[in-house]
């Protein structure tokens, strides 16, 4: 069965959410909830819902034109159009006795051979499927989406054991290859995976902070040494709800087994109770452990006394000399003051839960880590962190501090090991390791790197041989900023792929392709106005992106996240993309008071003028390129890259970021084999008269404060390059003309006190500065 028309009832955050996803994945789906008393608009829920979607920031859809294939109703007069759906979702109130009255009637309607999940976050199978028809059982499960569902990755899964198989195949598929999610099959226990081991993370972490007397400040700054996201735990509250703490905890004590030790820690603390009452129920609410002081003419942050309840101005704290190497962890858990003892205790129990929940909540700790990685945003799941910190030294830990030892840690070896051929293994509840089965079409450059030697390597980047002829180029510096070393070690691969390979790939596995070019290198010429280093480093980012362009054999690009300025400039030159769908990619080099020098604007401008059916002249698309890299304009997803140009038509895109390396792989195998470099573009631009017209818009955008003088100074320049400098249209221009205006450009720019003023102002705070 494949899933080609889909259904959701509940049109509330998470149902409107699941909709969008499933209409960003180009599904038609029809999205109903109840008609409210006296509405004048029946299916007013479902269409608020939808104006709210377009309205909202991060937005539910990768396309705004998506919400067309959403289409409302009610439960009331549309149920029957549900017999067209493949697959239904309910996300409604989580309450059974609704919840199981809605199925009945969905099963009346519903084509047999459909599948009706439920997202239900707390309440188990059995007691949804309580008196539902054996034929209902077939066809139903638990698809458990994280909120917001367009950007947490985690879905799970929960399938009773005679669940039609071939229902339960399709739905993990259309997840997986079409919503992009990671999906992970879990057990019918309280919670299933993430919400159990993390409302017990956050628990502990909520109580042990009260009880030492610790800022949420600094609780918070101590939990993100450990890969969780900057919120910690407790921004993490203020963003999901402080109320929602009662009813989980509430949740958890009727269903778990008695001796479980959530239970014991499930008391919802006087604070938090207190704070609720008072409607401090988080960003939702008046606030939460952090807000915005109230009446304040400025911006000033606040933060809860744990001890009192009342706020006080929130003073940022750094936790000094420890970074997320495993050395500085471990000299972290085991210091002895306040803050150290609290960061023991809260993982020291977080992680020997986690893994006395194997094999109750899971059969192994891969399931767990993915679920906490994909549903948390935890760079490491909890046996991840267990391996980084040394299975033996904590077991020691734990034995000098009178813990209990998990079963499945009592051996003291790591949870994952690699066997002889570098292949991955993970220890299962036996403490036996189980290799590690990548889905068919998930190629993973960790695996590959763990199984062989890098083809080259320097501090900033490294050629990888990943099979079939085709190599992969990674960047791997911070935020893979793009440096000398990684330029010169991508001109070294052009050599070794002609001599050697077939194709290139050009991807990494970080949350971030790249960053652009590494702007705090730039700085000590910048100070010493050592204008010829900027100058080498403008051309060897010209030369090494011309190189790869013109290589004799395919490069495809594959990012995913940010590819900003350089990061953009290198997919501009490859020969095509396939892009993870979340791709976040622009020239931004306005921003820090510069123009692309690495080709972007050559190449962006080229990608105008080449657009089939353009209207006459090239004054079209000098204005579409110059208004694009002039306001610095960034994708907000693959799609919408698509519509600036900054990704061709051609390029692909691929839903699961799990993917993208084997999708982009394939992708080169097939250009190989009647590949030819492109030919060299040829371009007649209309100079000084392209110009003028620039500046008449510019200046109107100054005229209306929309511009400062600083941006005409930038974009004079900006127009200098697109407009073909001093020409006339007549005159032919090579690719290397117009990278010669490019860095005639960025060399004024990068003179200029306002230039160093931007730059100066993004390398401390790393936000642009407008001046
Ligand atoms: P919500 O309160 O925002 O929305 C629920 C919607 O269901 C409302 O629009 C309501 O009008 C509608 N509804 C109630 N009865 C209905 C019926 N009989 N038929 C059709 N619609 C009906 O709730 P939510 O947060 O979107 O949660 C929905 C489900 O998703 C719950 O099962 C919840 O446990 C689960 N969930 C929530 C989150 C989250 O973060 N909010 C995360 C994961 C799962």
């Amino acid at each position: 069965m494949n899933i080609e028309r889909a259904a959701v009832v509940g049109a509330g955050v998470m149902g409107a959410g699941i909709a969008a996803h499933i209409a960003n994945a180009g599904i038609p789906v029809v999205l109903l909830d109840i008609v409210p008393d006296n509405a004048a608009n029946r299916n007013q829920i479902a269409e608020q819902a939808i104006a709210k979607m377009l309205a909202a920031q991060p937005s539910p859809l990768m396309h705004p034109n998506n919400v067309r294939l959403i289409s409302p109703g009610n439960i009331e007069d549309d149920l029957s159009r549900l017999a067209e759906a493949d697959w239904i979702v309910e996300a409604v109130l989580e309450d059974p006795d609704i919840k199981r009255n809605l199925y009945r009637q969905l099963e009346a309607v519903c084509r047999s051979d459909a599948l009706i999940s439920s997202n239900t976050s707390t309440l188990p199978l059995k007691v949804l499927t309580l008196q539902q028809s054996e034929s209902f059982k077939r066809r139903f499960m638990i698809t458990h989406f994280f909120n917001p569902p367009r950007y947490m990755r985690l879905l799970e899964l929960i399938a009773p054991v005679d669940i039609a198989p071939d229902l339960f195949d399709a739905v993990a598929k259309f997840a997986d290859l079409r919503l992009g999610k990671g999906c992970v099959t879990c057990k019918d226990t309280p919670g299933f995976i993430a919400n159990r081991i993390g409302t017990f993370w956050i628990q502990t972490a909520l109580l042990e902070a009260i009880a030492n007397n610790l800022t949420v400040e600094e609780c918070d700054a101590a939990m993100a040494l450990f890969g969780i996201p900057k919120t910690g735990v407790f921004g993490l509250l203020d963003l999901v709800g402080l109320d929602l703490m009662p009813h989980v905890l509430s949740g958890f004590k009727q269903s778990l087994p008695a001796k479980d030790r959530l239970r014991a820690i499930g008391a919802v603390p006087p604070l938090l109770r207190a704070m609720i009452e008072k409607g401090y129920t988080g960003r939702k609410g008046l606030g939460g452990f952090y807000r915005l002081k109230p009446d304040a003419d400025t911006k000033i942050k606040e933060a809860v006394d744990l001890q009192t309840g009342d706020y006080r101005v929130s003073e940022k704290f750094r936790i000094d000399g420890v970074s997320h190497r495993p050395e500085d962890l471990k000299k972290f858990l085991s210091g002895g003051e306040t803050l150290n003892r609290y960061a023991w205790r809260v993982w020291s129990d977080t992680l020997s839960y986690a893994a006395s929940l194997i094999p109750e909540i899971a059969d192994d700790p891969l399931a767990i880590d993915t679920a906490m990685r994909l549903g948390y945003n935890w760079r490491y799941g909890p046996f991840e962190l267990l391996d980084r910190l040394g299975v033996d030294w904590f077991v020691e830990r734990l034995q000098e501090k009178h813990q209990p030892i998990p079963y499945l840690l009592a051996d003291r070896q790591s949870l994952y090991r690699t066997d002889k051929q570098g292949l991955l293994e993970c220890k299962n509840e036996e403490r036996r390791y189980r290799p590690i089965h990548r889905p068919e079409g998930m190629l993973s450059l960790g695996d590959i790197k763990r199984r062989t030697a890098p083809l080259l390597k320097n501090a900033s980047a490294s050629l990888w041989d990943i099979g079939d002829g085709i190599v992969c180029l990674e960047f791997h510096s911070k935020m893979n900023t793009l440096d000398p070393d990684s330029l010169s070690l991508t001109q070294q691969s052009i050599g070794v792929v002609r001599d050697n390979f077939d194709g290139m790939v050009i991807h990494n596995e970080a949350e971030h392709f790249s960053a652009g070019a590494n702007l705090t290198l730039l700085a000590p010429a910048l100070l010493r106005q050592d204008w010829d280093t900027v100058a080498r480093i403008v051309e060897l980012g010209q030369q090494t992106y011309q190189a790869l362009k013109y290589a004799p054999f395919p490069v495809v690009g594959a990012p995913s996240g940010l590819a900003l300025g350089g990061g953009c400039e290198i997919l501009l030159h490859c020969d095509a993309v396939q892009a993870h769908a979340e791709l976040y990619t622009g020239l931004v080099e306005t921003g820090v008071g510069l123009v692309p020098g690495w080709g972007g604007c050559k190449e962006l401008l080229r990608r105008w003028l080449s657009l089939p059916n353009r209207p006459g002249g090239p004054m079209p698309a000098i204005s579409q390129a110059f208004e694009t890299i002039a306001l610095a304009k960034t994708s907000k997803s693959a799609l919408l890259a698509k519509e600036l140009l900054y990704l061709s038509e051609h390029d692909g895109i691929t839903m699961n970021k799990d993917r993208l390396l084997a999708d982009a792989k394939a992708r080169a195998l097939a250009m190989i084999a009647d590949y030819r470099p492109p030919e060299p573009y040829v371009y007649y631009l209309p100079g000084a008269s392209a110009r003028a017209a620039l500046d008449i818009a510019v200046r109107n955008l100054a005229l209306s404060g929309k511009a400062t003088a600083y941006d005409r100074e930038i974009a004079g320049q900006l127009a200098f390059v697109l407009s073909g400098g001093d020409t006339d249209s007549l005159d032919p221009l090579s690719e290397q003309d117009m990278l010669n205006l490019e860095r005639q450009a960025f060399l004024h720019l990068v003179k200029q006190p306002g230039t160093a003023a931007r730059l100066e102002h993004m390398l401390k705070t790393g936000k642009p500065l407008r001046n």
